[in-house]
């Protein structure tokens, strides 16, 4: 018989980062969460080879103590929540504690951090080891780049797609994150190329301008509907403007970009026959309600999130969009004919 052994702490992370860390997208994703949840005001994200060469992340948050900064490489350390109730009522982006380990033991890493008023920290890790440390002179905020992404799981980068197909989903996931927090100032730079800018004021429907243009911005309908659970705001296209594919409609929760067929389904329906078949809207939906009715703990990537009262939540989605509808005045039919 084989001996049972626990697994080394490096062959653990590597496990994690199996689950969460499945493609370079994911850690720009998990990096910039981060960069949310530390309170921060202006996000940069530069990318190099779709990300498979570079990833880095800087902000001008909180920045980390430079006791803990190790910590933060340790599975399951986390300043976000303590308590069983804490994760009843989840206020941050994360909670797992365990990107920053399952990044580092995928990767080069290097972490600059500075609070306001301690001296800063330098680290660098390949592959879950630690391989330098020092202070660090810098101002609040913190840096991560992510290099070679995959060096040491060949397998994972097989998986990897094409430049193109991997720049396409860091460019969605950065855009779904920009609309989410339309408080802060993003810059999405790929190659030396700015891919997105948002102006951080605050404003939705310019953060919209931001990520779909000016003109789409433009042809925006206002939403706002509330009932006893739920408080639904943002702004639905006008069915002038549509696409060809679901993925111009966004949802934030409580301030967390997730996915839902079924709130997407709500939207559709709302149109009614004022959308041709296989065309969507551009809509950002904001929803929010008590943390008691979400459960955000189903999937590691967090994506996926369960709501309890979904179809009473769908039903508020249409009713906002037919009211916000009523506003467009439709072309009587038959006048293309005159
Ligand atoms: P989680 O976000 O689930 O707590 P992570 O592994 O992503 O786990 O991060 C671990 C901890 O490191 C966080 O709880 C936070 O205290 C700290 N941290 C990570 N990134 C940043 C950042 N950009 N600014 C400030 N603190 C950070
Ligand atoms: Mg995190």
């Amino acid at each position: 018989m084989a001996t049972i052994k626990t697994l080394s702490e490096q062959l653990s992370n590597q496990i994690a980062a199996g689950e969460v860390i499945e493609r370079p997208s994911s850690v720009v994703k998990e990096l910039v969460e981060n960069a949310i949840d530390a309170g921060s005001t202006q996000i940069d994200i530069l990318i190099e080879e779709a990300g498979l060469k570079k990833i880095q992340v800087s902000d001008n948050g909180d920045g980390i103590h430079p006791d803990e900064v190790m910590l933060a490489f340790e599975r399951h350390a986390t300043s976000k929540i303590y308590t069983t109730q804490d994760l009843f009522r989840i206020h941050s982006l994360g909670f797992r504690g365990e990107a920053l380990p399952s990044i580092a033991s995928v990767s080069k890493l290097t972490l600059e951090t500075a609070t306001t008023d301690l001296p800063g920290k330098h680290v660098y890790i390949e592959g879950g080891t630690l391989v330098e440390e020092r202070i660090h002179g810098a101002r609040k905020g913190t840096t991560v780049t992510v290099e070679s992404l995959f060096y040491n799981t060949p397998a994972r980068l097989k998986y990897i797609r094409t430049v193109q197909t991997e720049l396409a989903s860091i460019s969605d996931i950065v855009n779904r994150l920009a609309l989410s927090h339309p408080q802060i100032a993003f810059r999405l730079i790929n190659e030396g190329n700015q891919m997105l800018r948002t102006s951080g004021n605050g404003d939705l429907k310019q953060a919209i301008a931001g990520v779909y243009g000016t003109d789409a911005a433009r042809k925006m309908l206002t939403l706002a509907s509330e009932d006893l659970d739920f408080k639904v705001s943002g702004f639905v296209s006008k069915p002038e403007l549509t696409r060809a594919s679901r993925n111009y409609m966004t949802f934030v929760l409580n301030g967390r970009y997730i996915r839902n067929y079924n709130l997407q389904k709500a939207i559709v329906e709302g149109f009614g026959s004022r959308l041709m078949i296989g065309r969507f809207p551009i809509a950002v939906i904001i929803i929010e309600t008590d943390p008691l009715l979400l459960d955000v703990n189903v999937h590691p990537s967090k994506k996926e999130i369960r709501i309890s009262k979904e179809s009473e939540l769908s039903a508020l989605i249409i009713r906002a969009i037919q009211a916000a509808l009523k506003e467009v005045v439709s072309i009587p039919s038959g006048l293309d004919n005159l």
